[in-house]
C-alpha cells in the first residue's frame, strides 16, 4: 500500500535542489560507502527514538578557482563534540578526524555545486529501551543545496502557537535529532496557514528563535537577538552575524529578552542559519515590519555574510576551508 504523506500534498516546499551527482558517497560506520549500501535497522534506536545529534555545514562553489568554500567546519564539529558530551555520546573521532573525513566526502563526491553537508552522532545497534551512554556511530552526507528559504522576497512569518522545547525538556542548544519535532510542528502549522516560517516564544512567552533559524530585530538603528538562555540553539550564523556587523559596520549586537510586541514593532527583522542563511522578514502575523520590504540593514549584513561565506573577505579566510575539487 502506498501512503501519502498530506502535508506533502498542501504545504510549498522552498528548498531548491540540484542536480545529484551520478555517484555518491557518504561516510558510514567507520568508512566511505556508496549511498544505496548505507542502511540502518529498523529497529535502530536513533530512527525509533530520535537519540541522535546533528549538524548542518554549508559548503559554497566558486566556480572561479573551481573550489568548495565550508563554512566555520571546525566551529560546527566543536560544536557537535560539545554537545555529545552532555548526551554521553562522545564519538572515537577528534575533531581533526571529523574534518578530514568531511574534506575526502567532498572531494570524492565532487559536486560542483553549493552543497549542504549533514553530520550526524546517532545510537547504533538495535537497543528496544531509548537509553544513551551506549554504542554511538559517526555518518556524514553531502547534498547539491540551494535556497532553503527565499532570500530577496521577504518572509511572511506568524508567531507559533507551540513552544520552544525548554532546557530542562530537551536543550534547544543541543541539536538533537528528536527536538526536531518541535520545528516539525511549528513549520507545518505555519505553512498550513498560508505563513513562510515560524517564530517559537519560551514557555515564559519571550521571543526564542526561528524553526531552524535564529533571529534577529533592528530597532532605532540597533540590531537585538534574543539570548543564549532563551531556549535557542546558540547559532554559527547567529555569531558569525554579531562579528561582521560590529567589526564591518560598526554595529554591536544587543542580546536580551524580547517580548513578543516587539516583533510587531521592529523597524526590520530577518532569519539567520546555515540553512536559512540571512533571509529578511516583511511580516509578522499579517503585520508588516518596517515599510514591508527587506530593510537596508539586513540587505547590507546579507551581502556581508554571501562576502564573507564565498571567502571574498580576507580578514575572515579563517572561517572558509576551500576544498579543491
Ligand atoms: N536554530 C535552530 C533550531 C537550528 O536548527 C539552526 C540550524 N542549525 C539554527 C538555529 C541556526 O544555527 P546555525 O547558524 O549554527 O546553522
Amino acid at each position: 500500500m502506498k501512503l501519502t504523506n498530506e502535508a506533502n500534498m498542501t504545504i510549498p516546499t522552498l528548498s531548491t535542489d540540484t542536480q545529484t551527482p551520478q555517484t555518491e558517497y557518504v561516510y558510514f560506520e567507520g568508512k566511505m560507502t556508496p549511498f544505496n549500501e548505507a542502511t540502518l535497522s529498523l529497529r535502530n534506536p536513533a530512527f525509533l527514538y530520535g537519540t541522535s545529534l546533528f549538524e548542518g555545514i554549508r559548503g559554497y562553489w566558486l566556480p572561479e578557482t573551481q573550489q568548495i568554500s565550508i563554512f566555520r567546519m571546525r566551529e560546527h564539529y566543536q560544536r557537535l563534540l560539545n554537545n555529545s558530551r552532555l548526551f554521553y555520546m562522545t564519538p572515537e573521532l577528534n575533531l581533526q578526524d571529523l574534518c578530514d573525513i568531511t574534506v575526502e566526502l567532498i572531494q570524492k563526491n565532487a559536486m560542483a555545486s553549493d552543497i549542504y553537508i549533514r553530520p550526524t552522532l546517532y545510537i547504533s545497534g538495535e537497543t528496544i529501551a531509548p537509553t544513551l551512554s551506549i554504542a554511538s556511530e559517526f555518518c556524514v552526507w553531502t547534498k547539491p543545496l540551494g535556497e532553503y528559504l527565499p532570500l530577496d522576497k521577504g518572509l511572511n512569518v506568524c508567531v507559533s502557537t507551540w513552544r520552544r522545547v525548554p532546557d530542562n525538556a530537551i536543550p534547544a542548544r543541543a541539536k538533537a535529532g528528536g527536538a526536531y519535532m518541535n520545528t516539525a510542528l511549528a513549520v507545518t502549522d505555519a505553512r498550513k496557514m498560508g505563513f513562510d516560517d515560524a517564530i517559537f516564544l519560551t514557555d515564559a512567552g519571550n521571543v526564542s528563535e526561528g524553526s531552524a533559524m535564529n533571529l534577529f530585530l533592528i530597532k532605532d538603528g540597533q540590531l537585538i537577538t534574543p539570548g543564549k538562555t532563551e531556549d535557542i540553539l546558540e547559532g554559527i550564523t547567529r555569531d558569525s552575524i554579531i562579528t561582521l556587523a560590529k567589526n564591518e559596520l560598526g554595529m554591536p549586537t544587543v542580546e536580551r529578552t524580547i517580548d513578543r510586541t516587539e516583533l510587531y514593532l521592529a523597524d526590520e527583522a530577518f532569519f539567520c542559519g546555515t540553512g536559512a542563511q540571512v533571509a529578511p522578514i516583511t511580516s509578522i502575523d499579517n503585520r508588516p515590519i518596517g515599510n514591508g520590504h527587506p530593510g537596508s540593514w539586513t540587505t547590507k549584513i546579507q551581502k556581508l555574510y554571501f562576502d564573507t561565506v564565498k571567502n571574498k573577505l580576507p580578514q575572515y579566510h579563517h572561517w572558509c576551508t576551500l576544498v579543491q575539487l
